[in-house]
């Protein structure tokens, strides 16, 4: 092939024409074909509105999510985990564990080596010691594939020695803009670095829902601002031309219920302050009794209440699987759906205005249930399932990556039900 000092005489135009002519000529020569560049690998992206109960999804402002329906799964509703909390249910979501199984079985713990985890900008959620079990960025990582996530919780923590390839310190006022920004930058990225596994974290239907009530207008706009992200992941997508490799899985860790400011249940009413150590306290309480105490503080508060149902660790019915984790308190209490257990009859938590929504009731109750929509190249199309227990999103998930998953309390039917 010429060098270009050769033909340097001729004009630039023909120059360029010269070069190309000779560049394809040498192609022509070495490889009949033009090598394809390497295909992009598809991607599972998990999103998350946290407290977007089941039925939301009928609600006017719902438009784009029913849109991701109609072309994929919905579940008439995914069953959160016992306790219907934040962070047990994330993680479980991402673990296929139940949380009695992975560690994080309440949003408050005490541990008599760690101390205290609570969630928001604890520190307890980056020390890997209170995560057990194998989140799908973990299994992922073991066998080479990469992650990005944004505030999914547990992110924060090297678990297993393991931290995704891009994680998030948990920032609240990082916006929706931002963090479906973030998003569309990792399924934009090229090559091996792109994470194949996204997972992402919005909170407005949770804030709303807690603060003016599932049936408010107010859960309303936050419905609007949680489709709108929908909407434009699902634009950004499109515009990448990367819809028929990314599987859209929208879940929520939990619903919502409405809860009444005349129906409280002052514990310290039935047991006395000093007996116990209370954990956690609504709707679920976790108390510890003073040592000595045990009796005495089981005997008190069972039956006490007709809305508080109360049992030892160990005694749990079966199906809140919730009986054997470490943290588990000696004694779990559970307030009907709706009532509120407060320190005393004088507690102004509830006060008009202040809180008119709550979650982590029987985890079978209708207002406890949660989001499923899953829609892309692995899934069913226009299918919708019967409720099932989120523990199976995991084994899903590691499915459509072709991962081998770790051990999990997930089932293969719902595998079976949702993937094409
Ligand atoms: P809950 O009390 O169960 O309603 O939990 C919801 C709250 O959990 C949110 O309002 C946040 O303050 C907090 N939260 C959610 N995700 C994270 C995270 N990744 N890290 C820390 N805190 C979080
Ligand atoms: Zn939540
Ligand atoms: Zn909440």
């Amino acid at each position: 092939m010429p060098s270009v000092s050769s033909v340097s005489s001729v004009s630039s135009a023909s120059k360029r024409l010269f070069l190309l002519a000779a560049t394809l000529t040498t192609f022509t020569a070495a490889t009949p074909h033009p090598p394809a560049p390497p295909p992009q690998k598809p991607v599972v992206l998990l999103v998350s509105f946290d407290g977007f109960r089941a039925d939301y999804l009928d609600r006017p402002a719902a438009v784009h999510l029913r849109a991701l329906a109609a072309r994929g799964v919905r579940a008439e509703r995914l069953i959160p985990s016992f306790p219907a909390k934040t962070f047990p249910n994330h993680y479980t979501i991402v673990t296929g564990l139940y949380p009695e199984h992975h560690g994080i079985s309440a949003n408050v713990m005490l541990d008599p080596i760690l101390g205290r985890f609570a969630t928001g900008n604890d520190p307890s959620g980056r020390d890997a010691r209170w995560w057990a079990g194998e989140p799908i960025w973990v299994t992922a990582a073991k066998q080479h594939m990469n992650s990005g996530i944004i505030f999914w919780p547990g992110n924060e923590a090297p678990i297993g020695g393991v931290r995704p390839r891009w994680w998030q310190t948990y920032d609240g006022a990082f916006t929706n803009t931002q963090r479906v920004q973030r998003v569309l930058d990792w399924v934009a990225m090229p090559g091996d670095t792109a994470p194949q596994f996204i997972g992402v974290y919005f909170s407005d239907t949770d804030d709303a829902g807690h603060k003016y009530g599932p049936m408010s207008a107010h859960t309303d706009s936050a419905i609007a601002r949680a489709d709108s992200a929908i909407g434009a992941l699902m634009r950004g997508i499109d515009a990448l031309g990367a819809t028929t490799r990314v599987n859209l899985i929208v879940v929520s860790d939990h619903g919502m219920a409405e809860i009444a400011h005349d129906r409280l249940i002052p514990l310290y009413d039935y047991v006395s302050r000093d007996s116990v150590t209370v954990v956690d306290m609504e709707p679920v309480s976790s108390i510890i009794p003073k040592p000595g105490a045990e009796a005495y503080v089981y005997r008190a508060l069972k039956g006490a209440h007709p809305h508080l149902q109360v049992w030892r660790k160990g005694e749990l019915p079966a199906r809140y699987h919730y009986n054997t984790g470490a943290r588990i308190t000696p004694i779990v209490a559970l307030a009907d759906e709706g009532w509120t257990v407060v320190a005393s009859r004088d507690s102004t938590v509830l006060r008009e205005g202040q809180l008119r929504g709550a979650h982590g009731y029987d985890n079978q109750l209708p207002s406890m249930g949660a989001l499923f929509i899953a829609a892309g190249p692995a899934f069913k199309r226009g299918v919708r399932v019967a409720p099932f227990e989120n523990v199976n999103v995991y084994p899903l998930m590691a499915a459509v990556l072709g991962l081998r998953p770790a051990p999990n309390d997930g089932a293969e039917a719902v595998v079976r039900a949702v993937m094409r």
